[in-house]
């Protein structure tokens, strides 16, 4: 049975398959929700024509680890020293807003991604009960979970399992669905990790857990006896495939072989990592030893734009820098690492990550004119050294269209980013 069909024709299509297929000029043709065909232009399409030529289309971006709601701190937490962040200076301001400004923000982060071109994220906060209908309502593919800690447990794993009952744990079933997200190694203590374990099996649901985020952190972890942050949660059965673990900085070389050999996801951060810690996380031993690596932008105050072209960007000078070699992480593996190896990260690789038929049609076309984007020998470096998310013309999900025109289509943007900046602005005084 066909239904009716929507052709996107451009002037480049980037498959990002296994074979890296690329169609120039190209065309995808999407019916429903899924893609139908992949290839050069039809001589004559039936259906709906959307005259995307001028741009290239390539798979919709997947941001592995952001907080949405923290759009209203961007640019309060500026050049802290290293171990004062978190608790000297983003708790305290988190203390003073409440749901519905939280709620706004995250309808502005989730905005804002969208027109920087990415089509899922995994997204995780406090009160994620409360901010969830509004990740929902954006449009996004989205994985949330809602974030616990030792000192409320009680009180808020009940939240966590009631957020998996409502949006279910399969991201076959629904645009958004739930995960389970303990904060970190050192604020979730053993007996807090094997519940979340537990719960993990029964209901399928992934794990998300910051990481060997901050220097504080390993030093609690280990007066609590522990080798290490990945040593403990190798310990609690918190190292594997269906754990996205975010930043992953303070490994030891050890620790870094022991969460790729487990084949743990990773969501690395650079631009947070190097604005918040000065460092670069063993992105290089993680994936040589088989970390699936996606890129996340972090929250909004961590980079200080929730933009993956720009995190493309910076993943690559940052891996270089680190490595002493300019030939170390290319912009092919970057390109990777935003789409299907974040995709893979999320489990969700069947469903999206690249341009095939039968996966879903998420799908962006990015503006090949711009005088930063020419000359275009090669989509490939210009889309990770060149393009910005103010170059994304088209976001599709799920066969969508959420932004055409640069413009959203079902979102009213003057009135999100209004909201959101009234709430931000009571946190200035
Ligand atoms: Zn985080």
């Amino acid at each position: 049975m066909s239904g009716a069909s929507l052709t996107l024709l451009a002037d480049e299509v980037l498959t990002l398959d296994a074979a890296g297929t690329v169609y120039a000029p190209g065309a995808v043709v999407i019916e429903g929700p899924r893609i139908r065909a992949v290839g050069p232009p039809p001589a004559a399409a039936s259906g709906e024509v959307a005259d995307l030529r001028g741009c290239v289309l390539l798979p919709g971006l997947i941001n592995v680890h952001t907080h949405t709601p923290m759009w209203l701190f961007r640019g309060l937490t500026e050049d802290v020293p290293r171990g004062e962040w978190l608790t000297g200076r983003m708790r305290p301001l988190e203390r003073r807003v409440g749901v519905p400004e939280l709620r706004a923000g995250a309808r502005a982060g989730c905005l804002e991604l969208l027109l920087n071109g990415v089509t899922t994220i995994a997204d995780r906060y406090g009160h994620m009960a409360d901010i969830a209908g509004a990740v929902e309502e954006s449009g996004l593919r989205a994985v949330i979970a809602h974030s616990l800690y030792d000192d409320s447990v009680e009180r808020e794993l009940p939240i966590a399992e009631a957020l998996l009952e409502r949006f279910g744990t399969d991201p076959r079933r629904s645009r958004v669905w739930a995960g389970l997200g303990p904060h970190a190694t050192d604020t979730c203590g053993p007996d807090l990790l094997r519940r979340v374990q537990a719960l993990a099996e029964r209901t399928g649901a992934r794990v998300f857990i910051h990481l060997a985020q901050s220097e504080q952190e390993v030093a609690e972890v280990r007066r609590q006896g522990h080798a290490g942050c990945a040593s403990y949660l190798d310990e609690v059965g918190l190292l594997g495939p269906t754990v996205v673990a975010a930043h992953a900085i303070y490994l030891t070389d050890e620790e870094a072989d022991l969460v790729g050999r487990r084949g743990t996801a990773v969501a690395h951060c650079p631009s947070s990592n190097a604005k918040l810690e000065g460092r670069v996380a063993p992105i290089g031993r993680l994936r040589r030893a088989g970390a699936i690596v996606g890129l996340g932008t972090d929250a909004a105050c961590c980079n200080n734009a929730m933009d993956l072209f720009a995190e493309m960007r910076v993943a690559g000078l940052l891996n270089k820098v680190a490595a002493d070699d300019p030939a170390a992480l290319p912009a092919s593996d970057l390109l990777r690492m935003a789409t299907i190896d974040a995709a893979s990260a999320l489990g969700i690789a069947d469903l999206v990550g690249t341009l095939e038929p039968g996966k879903r049609a998420d799908i962006i076309a990015v503006s090949r004119q711009a005088p930063h984007l020419l000359p275009w020998h090669d989509a490939t470096p210009n889309l990770v050294y060149a393009a910005r998310g103010s170059d994304v013309v088209a976001v599709f999900v799920d066969g969508r269209p959420i932004v055409l025109e640069r413009r959203p289509v079902h979102l009213d943007p003057e009135r999100i980013v209004a909201e959101a900046t009234r709430a931000a602005l009571s946190l200035a005084g």
